[in-house]
């Protein structure tokens, strides 16, 4: 592409190989695009809700995932789709049928999905971006925001049909979307809840849980994403750090076994396997810089023709790192000294991010100087923030006020394996905290991983604003019937947009009713015709077949701001797509 200057000095583009693209005008362009959009959407259709159907999705190493999240929050990215062509969506609905039925553990959030279907076409992209930008501001809801902005995207296409300009078409729904969003003010009810009384933000994770693959275990797991969310909230600031809740897993166990533990999780053991499994009130040296003699580098030349000077070299080898062995003992000792401690105790416990040789590592041993070598950048900084040390990246630097403080040092191990772990208990900043996650394979702990970001970021949610609205479909219900008495109140084109917009707010009771095994037509008629009648905006989709479809009564809800939220950017990203009237792509050679 390249600017140029007419005669008249009036600016005009070049785009050379014009003959090479394809180009998409007007109407065309926008109803491909809804194309796009509306496929991406179908395939999260299914997953909504409680009863919805999982995805199986295989990485080119072979890897498998199967999940119902639309984002990995957690695992790596996979290639599921590398074109995101009609053929290639129908080929994946038909991989889905086949792989998804048999599976043994199924699982299904959107945000995962997307993410690992590594789609190509780029307003399916937006479709990614936007369960993305759901799950990054709300941490859930990341199916749903899909399922609403494919429903808008299937309603101004009938609209751009009828002849209606998509620039309309886009005022109409940013106006019904602002109803819907003040109407779901109206209907919200506070939530209240004390750091004494967590039962209410047990029920709100369980909830969320309730629609996953975990939702056997979903009472125990969410009592664990409340307390851990407690632990690091400051309810007075109403502000919750996420960063200080670190999740681990480990293959093995039951899922019943998942543990919160009030401080760190290392996947690490002792350097040797003599020294002490448990050490009480330690204090850590946090060591980023080798903890080991220098050796002599491969460019430097050391002659050692008698056995007297090799003696005298690894003599001195040794004494350089009994040196620098004591001098962590020592900084200890003088350390305990001023705080009136028995100075027997010495130096506790060294956390390496480096490694030392067997050799090294027998004389730590001998000077009873117990060591967890090749730990991670990442533990180290939350190791250094939970137990209030310093973290030292110079042998030299290393005094005792940088030492770090914990209660409790524990090596654990697993089952028969040589699986073992360090537990960093009671620490001096007891605010980091660690979810440790059980489960029969990797898929299962992936998968709970998943889940449990999503607990935590609704009771996280809650603690910053506990204004709620019922789930179930009832929020969207009577959104829908606001947005349907408002429409009548504009004399505009706007309107049929604003009836457009009340239609795809069904789309989610439709979805929920249809997964569930429900008439979804009937289903929603029914409740919509009730929720008018009672003038209760709680009556929403039976999905578990409770007996009542009061949602108030069923105990299931979401955050208002969760909710506000789907609306804004299934909306934003509507108009978005409605926008584009030309696309201009390179055509395949
Ligand atoms: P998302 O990723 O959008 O959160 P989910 O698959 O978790 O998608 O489904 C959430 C939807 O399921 C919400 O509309 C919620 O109200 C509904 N839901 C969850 N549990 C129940 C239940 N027990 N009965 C009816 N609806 C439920």
């Amino acid at each position: 592409m390249a600017l140029a200057f007419d005669d008249f000095g009036r600016p005009f583009i070049i785009l050379r190989e014009q003959e090479k693209k394809t180009r998409l005008r007007g109407l065309d362009a926008q109803k491909a695009n809804i194309a796009a959009g509306k496929a991406v959407a179908r395939i999260l259709r299914t997953s909504l809700g409680p009863k919805g159907m999982d995805k199986m999705l295989q990485s080119p190493d072979g890897d498998v995932t199967i999940s119902r999240h639309l984002l990995p929050c957690f695992s790596p990215p996979y290639t599921c789709i590398n074109k995101l062509s009609y053929r290639s969506l129908l080929l994946l609905l038909l991989f889905f049928l086949l792989k998804v039925l048999p599976c043994e553990f199924p699982a299904n959030d959107g945000a995962t999905i997307l993410e690992q279907m590594d789609v190509d076409n780029h307003i399916a992209q937006l479709m990614v971006e936007l369960s993305r930008s759901q799950d990054y501001e709300i941490g859930d809801g990341t199916t749903g925001v899909v399922v609403m902005a494919g429903a808008l995207l299937e309603q101004a296409e009938k609209l751009l049909e009828r002849g209606i300009h998509p620039i309309r078409v886009a005022e109409g729904y940013e106006m019904a979307s602002r109803i819907a969003f003040e109407h779901l003010e109206r209907i919200s009810r506070k939530y209240e809840f004390s750091a004494d009384d967590i039962e209410p933000l047990v029920q709100t994770c369980m909830t969320t849980l309730s629609s996953k693959i975990v939702h056997r275990c979903k009472q125990a797991l969410a009592e664990i994403a409340v307390k851990a969310v407690l632990a690091v909230a400051d309810l007075e600031r109403k502000d919750v750090n996420l960063d200080l809740i670190k999740v681990e897993g480990k293959v093995g166990g039951k899922l019943e076994d998942t543990e919160l533990i009030y401080g760190i999780l290392v996947d690490k053991d002792m350097s040797h396997p003599q020294m002490p499994k448990r050490i009480e009130d330690a204090k850590i040296a946090i060591l980023t810089c080798p903890f080991e003699p220098p050796k002599p580098k491969t460019k430097h030349k050391v002659d050692i023709d008698t056995v007297e000077k090799f003696q005298t070299l690894r003599e001195q080898e040794q004494k350089y790192f009994d040196e620098m062995v004591q001098k962590c003992k020592v900084n200890s000792k003088l350390f305990l000294i001023t705080q009136n401690i028995n100075v027997d105790v010495g130096a506790t416990l060294v956390i390496c991010q480096w490694g030392f040789d067997d050799e090294a590592n027998h004389l730590l041993m001998h000077r009873n100087l117990p060591a967890v070598r090749w730990v991670g950048g990442v533990e180290l900084e939350l190791i250094a923030i939970a137990t209030g040390g310093r973290i030292v990246p110079r042998f030299q630097e290393l005094s005792p006020e940088k030492l770090g403080k914990a209660g409790l040092v524990r090596e654990k191990s697993f089952g028969t394996t040589k699986d073992r772990m360090l537990y960093i208990e009671k620490c001096a900043n007891s605010r980091a905290v660690t979810i440790f996650i059980r489960g029969g394979n990797k898929m299962m702990i992936e998968e709970t991983k998943r889940s449990l970001h999503d607990a935590l970021c609704v009771a996280r949610n809650l603690i910053r604003n506990n204004s709620i609205v019922y789930g179930g479909g009832s929020a969207e219900i009577a959104c829908s019937l606001a947005v349907e008495t408002a429409a009548d109140r504009h004399p505009g084109v706007e309107q049929y947009a604003i009836r457009s917009f009340a239609d795809a707010l069904d789309a989610v009771p439709l979805a929920l009713a249809e997964n569930s095994g429900l008439p979804p037509i009937d289903t929603l008629t029914a409740v919509k015709a009730q929720q008018v009648k009672e003038s209760n905006p709680h009556c929403g989709i039976d999905c578990n077949d409770v007996g009542t479809n009061d949602m108030k009564e069923q105990n299931v809800f979401e955050t208002l701001i969760g909710k506000q939220q789907q609306i804004l950017l299934a909306t934003q990203v509507v108009k978005m797509i409605l926008k584009i009237d030309d696309v201009i792509s390179p055509s395949e050679y």
